[in-house]
């Protein structure tokens, strides 16, 4: 019989899940209380990557996503990453060498760049550090439109897309999950995924779980659009920048973004001066706009991917880093759903670990 799942959320998460799911044969029904398309997702910087800072087992699963990217990239009609490198220099040197050493052992394409190389590499760039490295395979998407067109893949795959429709609650009989309240009734199914982002915690206190989540804010200065300034990504010390498909120049203190702590105007204008003095041609193009994202965040910093125990018919994802990691996340979500079986990788990422309770 076909597996009838609702996906709470369209995010890129929720996205990426119908979209594995629906191909994987489920009857699915995504549902989303805004409009299509997520809200930390259409924050977002969008940087693809496995970059420093991570424990291997978490490297391991970020890496399988970005292999996962290029074959959605090729599976999915319309997606178009942006398979553009990243040029790093955001650490002090001793430290960029360590991190540069320990994950060229891991296998990640990372490698030196003198200054020549870094101008043939992004030819805009006004100040040219001695001490920086290049991941040519990393890479950005533009997020709510990548979205999107998953969800349009899940559409044209049997799925059905409510937009503007909220989920009250889940609804419980004899400890399994076997549907949602919606403002307008009830809809039952045979799985339940909360992939709802910042809402996910209020939907599984109505099932009395408790999974420690946060959402720190994330402010992105975004440029008026302008023709191409720069070729790919940028990190460097306190300004992470890259320019969009639209042209957009899209910059924040870090991947993240920055915290605005009230004063986000102030910081747009800080952070848009920033790339003016780092890219050439950048002076003539003036700031348009700054957008604040929250970022869903289980409390120690990585995914919530999986069944919590003791509870039947209810699928949890919940991550910081969802457009690196959504196309690893749709495909092992859907197979765990769909089969029963779990990918390894997801091993270490399980909503019921002690450090979120
Ligand atoms: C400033 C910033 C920069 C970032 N930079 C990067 C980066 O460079 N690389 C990277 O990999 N990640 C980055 N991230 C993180 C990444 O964007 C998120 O991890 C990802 O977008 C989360 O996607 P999601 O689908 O889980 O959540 P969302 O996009 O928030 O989607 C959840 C959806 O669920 C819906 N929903 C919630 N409650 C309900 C309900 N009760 N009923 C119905 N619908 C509901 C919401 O309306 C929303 O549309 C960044 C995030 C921010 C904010």
């Amino acid at each position: 019989m076909t597996k009838r799942v609702i996906v709470i959320g369209s995010g890129i998460i929720g996205a990426s899940i119908a979209w594995h799911l629906a191909r994987a044969g489920a009857a699915v029904t995504v549902i989303e209380a805004g409009d299509a398309g997520g809200l930390a997702t259409r924050n977002s910087w969008a940087w693809i990557n496995a970059s420093w800072g991570n424990p291997l087992s978490y490297f391991r699963l970020r890496v399988r996503s970005m292999e996962e990217w290029r074959r959605l990239d090729r599976e999915v009609p319309g997606l178009a990453v942006n398979w553009c490198g990243g040029l790093i220099w955001d650490l002090p040197p001793v430290e960029l060498d360590a991190f540069a050493r320990e994950h060229a052992g891991w296998g990640y394409g990372i490698r030196r760049v003198g200054p020549d190389e870094m101008r043939r590499i992004e030819p805009g760039l006004k100040i040219v550090p001695d001490h920086a490295y290049h991941v040519a395979a990393e890479g950005a998407v533009e997020p709510a439109e990548t979205a999107r067109l998953l969800l349009s893949g899940a559409r044209a795959l049997g799925a059905e897309v409510l937009d503007h429709s909220h989920v009250r609650w889940l609804v419980e009989e004899a400890n399994r999950v076997v549907g949602i309240m919606t403002d307008e009734g009830i809809i039952h199914a045979d799985e339940v995924v909360v992939a709802a982002g910042g809402g996910s915690q209020q939907l599984l206190d109505s099932v009395g779980i408790a999974i420690r989540l946060t959402a720190p804010p994330g402010l992105l200065s975004h440029s008026k659009p302008a023709p191409e300034l720069l070729r790919g990504l940028l990190m460097t010390p306190g300004l992470h920048v890259r320019q969009t498909r639209e042209g957009r120049l899209v910059a924040g203190t870090d991947f993240a973004g920055a915290d605005p702590m009230g004063k986000a105007d102030e910081l747009a204008h800080q952070l848009h001066g920033k790339v003016q003095a780092l890219v050439a041609g950048a002076e003539q193009i003036a700031l348009d706009f700054h957008t604040v994202g929250y970022r869903p965040t289980p409390a120690d910093g990585f995914p919530a991917i999986g069944r919590p125990r003791n509870r039947e018919g209810l699928y949890v994802a919940v991550t910081h880093s969802g457009v690196t990691l959504a196309p690893a996340i749709g495909l092992f979500a859907s197979t765990e759903l769909m089969d029963g079986r779990r990918d390894p990788l997801l091993d270490p990422f399980h909503p019921d670990r002690p450090a979120l309770q």
